[in-house]
């Protein structure tokens, strides 16, 4: 039986609605909501990405300042930026674009944000506040996971969910998220990685499987118990002679089998991607509606 999928584009595009009124109203008060985004260098992947959420800012009405930085200016450079961003009352969030080039240490540039302003919460504070369960700024493709799932039906409470791949980024936090007590937590967390031994046999067990690995094909149908709801974050440029540029995107899951098994599973692209972004322009407005409370 073919899987419901779970449309994160569409999904996005109603939160996108509801975002555009709450500026409106917020502009009306005063405060036009601010992103700064900061791309270090010319990796392909990083340009498109800003480049979406310099364009989903324009769309829902939040001023965005797009700040490019040569890769030969150094550490310091970035830092100093960081600090006439964290200085400027116009700009409410910052996203400093991962990952950066040789050299440089993400975890000093990320320290260096005001924590405030950690629109996609990986300051060291906003990362323990999470790890706590206080409120605070929550990664953005974690939280558009949950509310993917949520949104589509799916709580994960009492269940027990997979998350295969343990990064600071979107695993870890992710995990940390669907442990925590409480209505949007309360699930039993496995969470895998490479040293995980019978990954097939652990994910076998679960009724929510997360793949966040950054490998095509980590996930098969085999590895999943039918009725399974699958949500792939993975990225994964592939080669395909038959497509235009000579290759496509592809997730971490293989959509072929998996969706034979699961009773819902995301699409890549238009699943957690598009949720991603809806949920760093949903912090950035939470941004700006507490500096406007001051
Ligand atoms: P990452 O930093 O490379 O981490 C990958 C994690 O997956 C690591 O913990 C690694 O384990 C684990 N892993 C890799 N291969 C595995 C395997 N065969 N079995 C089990 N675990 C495995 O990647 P990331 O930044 O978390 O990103 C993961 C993927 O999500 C990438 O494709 C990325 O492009 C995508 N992504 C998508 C969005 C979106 O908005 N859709 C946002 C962010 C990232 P070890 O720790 O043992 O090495």
């Amino acid at each position: 039986m073919a899987a419901r999928i779970l449309d994160g584009r569409a999904l996005a595009a109603r939160l996108h609605e509801t975002m555009r009124a709450e500026v409106v109203s917020l502009v009306r008060s005063g405060v036009t909501p601010g992103i700064g985004l900061v791309r270090v260098g010319e990796d392909p992947a990083s340009v498109v990405y800003v480049r979406t959420k310099a364009k989903a800012s324009a769309d829902l009405g939040i001023h965005s300042e797009v700040h490019v930085v040569d890769p030969r200016a150094g550490q310091g450079a970035v830092e100093s930026l960081l600090d006439q961003l964290n200085a400027n009352p116009d700009v409410h969030g910052i996203l400093l674009q991962l990952p950066l080039p040789e050299g440089y240490s993400a975890d000093r540039l990320l320290a260096r944000m005001d924590p405030g302003k950690d629109v996609d919460g990986l300051h060291p504070v906003n990362v323990g506040r999470l790890c706590l369960g206080l409120p605070g700024f929550v990664p953005c493709t974690p939280l558009g996971v949950l509310v993917l799932l949520e949104e589509s039906g799916y709580r994960p409470r009492g269940n027990l969910v997979a998350v295969v791949g343990r990064s600071a980024l979107v695993g870890r936090p992710l995990a940390n998220l669907l442990s925590l007590r409480g209505e949007h937590g309360d699930a039993t967390v496995l969470l895998c990685h490479t040293q995980t031994r019978r990954l097939g046999e652990l994910l076998r067990q679960a009724d929510i499987v997360v793949a966040a690995a950054g490998r095509a094909g980590t996930v098969t149908g085999a590895m999943l118990k039918p009725g399974v709801v699958v949500v792939d974050v993975g990225m994964n440029r592939v080669a395909d002679p038959s497509s235009p540029g000579g290759t496509r995107l592809v997730g971490d899951v293989d959509f072929a089998s998996a969706s034979e098994v699961a009773e819902a599973i995301t699409p890549v692209p238009g699943g957690v991607g598009p949720m991603t972004v809806a949920m760093l322009m949903r912090n950035t407005i939470t941004a700006a509606k507490s500096a406007a409370r001051g």
